[in-house]
């Protein structure tokens, strides 16, 4: 899988301090194998890595991330770029009612369901009023299956049992949507198994007719390059304003939303994700591409992290760690960075087993609260030094009456400042060891 394949790259690169041309070539082609491994079509890989490889070589090393943690970024940045950027697109209403929804795709791909689906999404969360009319008149059932999830749905559908003419059936949905005041009319159409002339034919002259203002191509996720295949021919022939990527409650990946978007240029809109009706979730490319990546919420922790940590403190501090100069000053600034990060085991709780050693610990909750009070304590300890004592941690070493102070000063006892004075001791020559600095790096004192 993907991921697996990931971590191993990242593996190989995790203990290494800078980010080379070396590591990014390694990188790109294990994620150039795994892409396509993942059905990913070939072009679509050939571009996107070479995209990433661009931008990893422009890119200043980020010293609060891991070259590993940098990598993941890069690639989960272009990818949400190529999957279409933000937030998931609307669908194109105008004040012309009735508009139309024309649901297009190959048979079984979940245009019908996709149907109900998206009238009750609507409905319920764009306050519109549709009717729902199937022109698939070539299955027996396939009309009936369409009243039945009208009925569940509680949202009407046109019927006329009395006609066989896809374009009958359409005109006449249209005027009874006119009619009755209904501002939106979805057609499910017919589907094949495979793509022929006469059904591209009929869902084109469809078009040409009602004038949809979206034609929306149902592709089942789990058929992953054919998908892709059919997309890009029913885009062809008849134009397709967008894309419903369906069951993708299954094992897909997600690797044909990467594909159907860069080969057709149509934004992916919804995602299905179950049989029941309420089974429909706008699409989201970042959720996608962590999907597709299958990273967990490594992500989240890194735009946290980029987002809070101020990164020229951070490099200050490393800098400082290096030539070990680091103080108790260094020490609670360092601090204040972590405190902004929010709760410790949330932060814990994102990382992935086995991604950052020495940090892939769980804690309780009585653990959490202890480490929180601790870095609570420690800070009010080195509030309470001069700043002298602050910038020479020998001073404390060597006075008793100072360490008495500083104990009452902070409301903490004289065992609990030795005790910091000490770990603080052993983190400054834990850190002359380290080559691999870094926020995760200054970090590892505060747990050993
Ligand atoms: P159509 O031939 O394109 O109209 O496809 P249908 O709407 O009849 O769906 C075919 C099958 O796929 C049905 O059994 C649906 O319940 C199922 N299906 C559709 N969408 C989803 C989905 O998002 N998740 C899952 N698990 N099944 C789906
Ligand atoms: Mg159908």
């Amino acid at each position: 899988a993907l991921s697996e394949k990931l971590k191993k790259t990242l593996k190989t690169l995790r203990g290494e301090s800078k980010l080379t041309e070396a590591h990014i070539n390694a990188a790109m082609t294990d994620i150039r194998i795994a892409l396509l491994e993942a059905d990913v079509n070939y072009g679509v890989v050939k571009q996107f890595v070479e995209r990433v490889r661009e931008k990893a070589l422009g890119q200043e090393v980020w010293q609060a991330l891991s070259p590993a943690q940098q990598v993941v970024k890069i690639v989960f940045d272009e990818m949400v770029e190529l999957l279409g950027g933000g937030a998931a697109s609307d669908l194109a209403f105008t004040s012309q009612t009735p508009n139309v929804i024309l649901m297009v795709g190959l048979q079984g791909s979940g245009k019908t369901t996709s149907t109900g689906k998206l009238a009750r999404f609507l409905a319920q969360q764009r306050k519109r009023h549709p009717l729902l009319v199937s022109v698939d008149v070539y299955r027996p059932a396939a009309r009936d299956q369409l009243s039945v999830i009208g009925k569940a749905i509680g949202i009407p559908v046109y019927e006329d049992p009395t006609t066989d003419d896809p374009f009958k059936l359409a005109r006449a949905a249209y005027r009874e949507a006119q009619l009755r005041g209904f501002d939106t009319l979805l057609v499910d159409t017919a589907g094949r198994l495979h793509i022929d002339d006469e059904l591209m034919v009929e869902l084109a002259q469809l078009k040409a007719e009602l004038h949809p203002v979206e034609t929306l191509f149902v592709a089942d996720a789990m058929i992953g390059q054919d998908a892709v295949r059919s997309a890009t021919e029913f885009h062809e022939r008849i134009g397709l304003t967008g894309v419903i990527l369906s069951k993708m409650d299954g094992d897909a990946r997600g690797g044909a939303a990467l594909s159907i978007r860069s080969m057709t240029g149509q934004p992916i809109k919804f995602v299905g994700v179950g049989e029941k009706y309420d089974a429909l979730e706008p699409f989201y490319p970042d959720r996608i591409a962590q999907r597709i990546l299958g990273m967990g919420d490594v992500l989240s922790l890194i735009e946290k992290v980029q987002q809070e940590v101020d990164e020229a403190e951070a490099l200050r501090l490393q800098q400082r760690m290096l030539e070990n100069r680091f103080t108790l000053e260094d020490y609670r600034a360092q601090l204040r960075q972590v405190g902004k990060l929010g709760s410790l085991d949330k932060l814990l709780g994102m990382l992935p087993d086995g991604l950052l050693p020495g940090l892939n610990l769980r804690l309780t909750p009585q653990q959490t609260q202890m480490m929180q009070r601790k870095l609570k304590e420690t800070e009010a300890i080195i509030n309470s030094m001069t700043k002298q004592e602050r910038e020479d941690h020998t001073l404390l070493a060597a006075s008793a009456s100072r360490r008495r102070r500083v104990a009452r000063g902070s409301g903490t006892s004289v065992r609990q400042v030795e005790e910091l004075l000490k770990e603080f001791s052993i983190m400054r020559r834990m850190m002359q060891q380290m080559t691999r600095g870094g926020l995760f790096g200054g970090l590892g004192g505060l747990f050993g």
